[in-house]
């Protein structure tokens, strides 16, 4: 009988929807398979994280992780099994689970410590859940199944919170726990991450450690292969958060996936190839997607050798630790010493350089524990210190260590130079380097703000994204994430849904509302675009769609931001705060394009920090919309700057609601009817006394100003609210009932403008020193005296347009015309 074993990482059970899919592909391999698999996305965290907080006295924390979990673990109890006879045993199990961690919060909360092996035994539900789950549905699938506990399968050593296995204990365990199971053509499934320690107790393996758990048994079983079933389409050249043109590799030798896995790449466990040394054992890294797609080979084979470098990794957090000085020239031990003291203090230590000088050792420790390591090495050259020998331990933070790796640099002359030319060419300071004597790794220190661009420059000098053969393994297109699914969200994810299919291509993956997300990661259909669009307006909330997630905006952004994605774009259509969201969105590699003027309209430190985060990333903010709907404003001024042309400064008509009621009430119609007839057409904000305080074009006029150079506030626009005193403190029902009241007053101003051979418009002008909004009466000869209706004016004036400025016109109001313009921002971003 062929063995093979099949993990199921976090990532790819993040739901019902993905367990199914996990089930699907473990039910259609036939005799001899055996599943491993993680807790379900995000659990882990879940219990740790409530566990500290309990030990620091919170034992609510705790207690509300545990119903979280409760009610998350039932509810995919609830969509995936039909009968309630599967149900009913699995639900108990998730209560007495939950329950027990209940009781465990008040003792936690009174012992105020949490050590090790109770942190374990809270964590390991989170595996044994899981497993219980998918070994239920494979029985629904039809498939005679057995959950086995890791505890019967992997042995460790009784390092709690990180423990090592035992091989030989494990292969005999292993061994006598599942052949038995295989030959009975029972499929086992085995939580990950867990084992036994010498006395018996539950253990963790390290975070990530599933992985582990798969390679340990492929070993015992002398398997055929072990498959990891990814959230990606298999080992890439690079982290795809962070460098979006990162390529599957198809084949890696085992000593490259180590180096990258010990580097940062967190797709892979850093010990998980080490039961499979000198084992024709291969592993895969396949897409639980696209089962059919090939993936990554990890084994003993050497391919793509014409390539110096295959992938790039990279370990954020780090501190860079250095002991200088004069004295240490030739002074023996100092080394050994140096790294005695880090040993006794349990610091872990990554990268070492040591100049021939002999003048300093430099070496990277994680940022958490630098100031132990400080200390400790402080102390222990204390003499040296007082005798000016060694000058004194420094300690540099906010560091990160990228990984350059491939067998094929050995031997190829001038792969360091090439690193050192991209990231100099790029502005990036490399404060340290190492090389090991394999030559298979060259390690670059940068600053941790540097580190996404330095990952993109360095992937881009080899090539990767050509890696085996130039063929791009997705298509080429940008995965749009909408927050907001208003009538804008709703028309613009319509028209998404439709868009040509030569040129760029943006497809919709992600919709976010404020009830939660619908989201896929291979792109959401457009019959399934209309189908929610539709829902959506007859009330239906995305969390409550097929296939919808109830979460906060924040949570739906973490979850989708989990997996790769092609270029993401982060959309905003609403008219929230969204500040912080769009940082996050930004810091997980999307491009934002925003329709929601708030961001950019609110504090000028908040503003000024979104395109600070934006930059340390490398991203780009489109948001064309937030001040002529579909009108190109920005797109113009920036195309004057980028021509050396210099704007003095911008004028403009930017309401199309009080553009209409300001024309019609030139034509002499009446206030009050004009404004009720506005508000019939769907031109006013529900409120319309929204649209006369001026407060909407304010924020537009603020943010033009800002790309000018306004450094004021929104109070220090000089506003002119059409809103009467006497209005403003009326509800809404009595400020339309009393309308008429306003009609003589309006009247007057209309004539008094009239008379002087003048029209009203309410104009918003801008330059870099002052930026003010309200009523004008312009000549009739103006270009604002012209406009009709909800159309929008902006007059340029310029170094070269001085006498005669440019003018733009066109609708600039209207949820097809916005969202046009926001498409238009896409495809920009899309095709760049
Ligand atoms: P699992 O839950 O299956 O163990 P993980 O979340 O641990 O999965 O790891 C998968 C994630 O690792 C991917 O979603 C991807 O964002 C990230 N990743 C980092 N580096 C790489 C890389 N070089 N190749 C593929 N994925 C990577
Ligand atoms: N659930 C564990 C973790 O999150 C182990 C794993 O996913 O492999 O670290
Ligand atoms: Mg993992």
């Amino acid at each position: 009988m062929s063995i093979t074993i099949h993990k199921f990482g976090g990532a790819s059970l993040a739901d019902a929807h993905a367990i199914a899919r996990a089930v699907d592909i473990a039910a259609s391999r036939g005799r001899g398979a055996v599943i491993v698999v993680s807790a379900l996305a995000g659990v882990t965290d879940a219990l740790l994280a409530g566990a500290r907080e309990a030990a620091s006295g919170d034992e609510t924390a705790l207690r509300d992780t545990a119903d979280e979990l409760r009610a998350r673990h039932h509810a995919v109890v609830a969509s995936l099994f039909r009968a309630a006879k599967n149900r009913r045993p699995l639900a108990k199990q998730i209560d007495d689970a939950m329950d027990e961690l209940d009781a465990l919060a008040h003792g936690l909360a009174i012992l105020r410590e949490l050590t090790p092996r109770t942190s374990d035994y809270v964590a390991s539900r989170g595996e044994r859940l899981s497993a219980r789950i998918v070994a239920a549905a494979l029985a629904q699938a039809e498939r005679k199944s057995a959950f086995v506990d890791g505890t019967d399968v992997i042995r460790t050593n009784a390092q709690f919170g990180g423990a090592s296995p035992d091989l030989e204990a494990t292969d005999r365990a292993a061994r006598a726990a599942l052949l038995p199971l295989l030959k009975r053509g029972v499929t086992p499934v085995v939580p990950g991450f867990i084992g036994a320690t010498p006395t018996g107790e539950v253990a963790t393996i390290g975070r990530g450690g599933t992985d582990l758990t798969a390679t340990l048994i492929g070993r015992a079983l002398r398997a055929e292969s072990v498959t990891l079933w990814k959230d990606v389409p298999g080992l890439l050249t690079a982290d795809p958060r962070v460098v979006s043109d990162a390529r599957v590799i198809p084949q890696l030798n085992a000593r490259e996936a180590a180096e990258l896995a010990y580097y940062g790449a967190k797709v892979l466990h850093p010990r998980a190839l080490t039961p499979l040394a000198n084992r024709s054992t291969p592993l895969f890294l396949r897409p639980f997607a696209e089962p059919e797609a090939a993936g990554t080979e990890i084994s003993g084979r050497r391919t793509l050798t014409k390539y110096p470098v295959k992938a790039i990794s990279a370990v954020p957090g780090q501190a860079l630790v250095t002991v200088a000085g004069n004295g240490m020239l030739g002074v023996p031990g100092i080394a050994a010493r140096t790294f005695g003291a880090l040993h006794r203090e349990g610091v872990s230590v990554s990268l070492i350089t040591q100049a021939s000088s002999e003048h300093s050792i430099c070496f990277t420790v994680p940022a958490a524990s630098a100031e132990r390591a400080r200390v400790s090495l402080t102390d222990a050259f204390a003499d040296e210190i007082t005798r000016r020998e060694i000058d004194d331990v420094e300690v540099e933070s906010d560091l990160a260590t990228l990984a350059i790796v491939g067998l094929g640099m050995h031997g190829t002359p001038g792969v360091a130079a090439r690193v050192f030319s991209a990231l100099a060419d790029g502005g990036i300071n490399i404060v340290a380097i190492a090389q090991g004597s394999s030559e298979l790794n060259i390690s670059a220190v940068v600053s941790e703000a540097d580190l996404p661009a330095a990952m993109r420059r360095v992937h881009g000098e080899f090539q990767l994204s050509r890696l085996g053969g130039g063929a791009a393994l997705r298509p080429e297109h940008a995965d749009v994430i909408l927050l907001g699914f208003g009538q804008i969200g709703r028309t613009l994810a319509r028209m998404l849904g439709r868009a040509r299919q030569d040129g760029p291509r943006a497809r919709v993956v992600g919709i976010i509302d404020r009830s939660g997300y619908v989201f896929d990661p291979n792109g959401i259909s457009s019959r399934r675009l209309a189908t929610l669009a539709s829902e959506k307006e007859r009330g239906r909330p995305l969390a409550r769609a097929d296939g919808g997630t109830s979460a906060s905006t924040t949570d739906a952004l973490a979850a989708i931001a989990r997996h790769a994605l092609s270029r993401p774009i982060f959309v905003d259509l609403t008219a929230d705060d969204t500040g912080p969201l769009l940082r996050d969105a930004l810091a997980a590699g999307m491009d934002v394009v925003l329709a929601n003027k708030r961001p950019l309209a609110g504090a000028l430190a908040d503003a000024r920090a979104l395109q600070e985060v934006a930059r340390a990333h490398d991203r780009r903010i489109l948001h064309e919309t937030t001040v002529g709907a579909g009108l190109p404003i920005i797109d113009t001024y920036y195309k004057l700057v980028e021509a050396r042309d210099r704007v003095h400064r911008i004028d403009g008509c930017t309401s199309g609601t009080l553009g209409f009621l300001l024309s019609e009430i030139g034509r002499g119609r009446r206030f009050s009817e004009t404004l009720r007839r506005a508000m019939e057409k769907g031109y006013t904000e529900p409120d319309p006394r929204d649209d006369l305080s001026g407060m909407d074009v304010a924020r537009k006029a603020l943010i033009l100003g800002r790309l000018l150079g306004f450094t004021g506030e929104i109070n220090d626009i000089a506003l002119e609210s059409l809103v009467p005193e006497s209005a403003r403190r009326l509800s809404l029902k009595d400020f339309l009932a009393r309308l008429e009241e306003y009609d003589p007053d309006w009247e007057r101003r209309a004539k008094d403008a009239r008379d002087a051979g003048r029209v009203l418009r309410y104009v918003a002008s801008v330059t870099r020193r002052r930026v003010e909004v309200g009523l004008q009466a312009v000549a009739a000869s103006s270009p604002f005296a012209s406009l009709n209706g909800t159309d929008n004016q902006v007059a340029f004036t310029t170094m070269r347009y001085q006498t005669n400025p440019l003018i733009i016109t066109g609708p600039g109001a209207g949820p097809a015309v916005t969202a046009a313009g926001v498409l238009n921002d896409i495809l920009g971003l899309a095709a760049s």
